[in-house]
């Protein structure tokens, strides 16, 4: 079929008018490689070539792709993902302070370095976001991040100190530094939403969520949307936990169930304990003699019993399943440490009402990827209009 190769066909079919200023580049940039004379010469384009330019230009114009990037303690982890929220590339950076405009200025040049490897970094408006997420409260819709308080690990806080941020507007700058429309975000909350896509909502349309990482943050999912709820459980206090927290209150369900809060009860037998981190804590609790293995096991009890206060918080505030993500290490009971902690983890009972002690808890690895896939799903979502199936059971489905 000649006649199909030439503009005027294109025109008919209606790609002048629907294909994008950077998918007609692309396509007339394929055509004029396939001949000396450029477009003006597209009747001698071979046929294979104007059939493989179109079918690239219609995947361009259909395509949406979001970076996600989660703000860790002096580290950024970031991931691209196409419109049906599949991670294709992963990158990462160390940060040397945690200063607003480092942060920003660190963020968009990760998130344009992956763009740039995945040949996008052409395409116009429209077609990508960006998605950041931090562990404390924000405001999305400012896109400002109200309220972070992070310290470094146990063995550097003398070295770097704590950061704090209150109402900090990063939405705007990284909007500005890489012309893309920027969604920013609560780390449990961007869990909950890789959750409805990937997890628990592809059968279940509500339901909750909590997050133990340094901190301990929660989310809600009813009827397949995100609460707009900041759900700061690990802010919530207990008479019966006493550790000071880094908000400057004790007694907070984070600062002795987030793993910091594991650290730091270590840091109380010996400051030697806690210098291999969680994963040393974990192998000190299989091999130490008695009397260490005991205090060890003692500080993963009392981090198991913070959990199992904000476990049932979290059940009698939403009254449905509850997926808890925790360190991989200790999501499964093949540890002492693990076993110890996942037994005081189920005792949530005892701090929820009988009526609701019958819902699904579901422990999962927190992978390093998930909250920056998360991240980016929320820009898919919010800022490109792309959206997952949702789950259409009701809330009776859930117990
Ligand atoms: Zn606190």
């Amino acid at each position: 079929m000649p006649e199909q190769h030439n503009k005027g066909v294109f025109s008919q079919e209606g790609y002048d008018s629907t294909v994008n200023n950077g998918a007609m580049e692309e396509l007339e940039r394929l055509l004029a490689s396939s001949s000396p004379q450029g477009a003006d010469a597209a009747d001698t384009v071979a046929p294979e070539l104007v059939d493989a330019a179109i079918d690239r230009a219609r995947e361009l114009e259909d395509s949406r792709w979001a970076v996600g990037i989660e703000l860790l303690p002096y580290r950024l982890v970031a991931t691209l993902i196409d419109k049906k929220g599949r991670r294709l590339l992963d990158g990462h950076r160390r940060l040397k302070d945690m200063s607003v405009s480092h942060v920003v200025a660190a963020s968009a040049a990760l998130a344009k370095r992956l763009v740039k490897a995945a040949g996008l970094d052409y395409l116009p408006a429209g077609h990508v976001a960006l998605g950041l997420v931090v562990g404390g409260p924000v405001d999305s819709e400012a896109g400002v991040v109200r309220f972070y308080c992070k310290s470094p690990p146990i063995d550097r806080r003398e070295e770097l100190g704590f950061t704090t941020w209150h109402n900090e507007p990063l939405g705007t700058p990284l909007q500005d530094q890489t012309d893309w429309p920027v969604a920013i975000a609560n780390d449990a909350s961007a869990l909950a939403v890789y959750q409805r896509w990937f997890g628990l909502g592809r059968s279940r349309s509500t339901f909750a969520l909590l997050v133990v990482r340094e901190g301990v943050g929660g989310a809600y999912i009813e009827d397949g949307r995100l609460s707009r709820a900041s759900v700061e459980v690990g802010q919530v206090n207990s008479k019966d936990l006493g550790r000071p927290c880094d908000c400057g209150r004790e007694g907070c369900i984070e600062a002795s169930a987030g793993t910091r809060g594991i650290l730091s009860a270590l840091y109380d037998v010996t400051a030697h304990l806690a210098s291999g981190g969680l994963v040393g804590a974990v192998q000190l609790a299989e091999a130490a003699d008695g009397d260490v293995r005991e205090k060890v096991l003692a500080a993963f009890r009392e981090a198991g019993t913070g959990l199992a206060h904000g476990v049932g918080l979290m059940i009698n505030m939403f009254a449905s399943p509850l997926v808890v993500y925790l360190p991989p290490i200790l999501s499964e009971p093949d540890s002492n440490a693990a076993t110890e902690y996942l037994a005081r983890m189920r005792t949530f009972t005892d701090y929820t009402h009988q009526a609701y002690s019958g819902f699904e808890v579901l422990p999962q690895p927190l992978g390093p990827y998930d909250g920056a896939h998360g991240a980016a799903l929320i820009a898919l979502e919010r800022r490109l209009g792309v959206h997952p199936e949702i789950a259409t059971d009701d809330a009776e489905a859930g117990r």
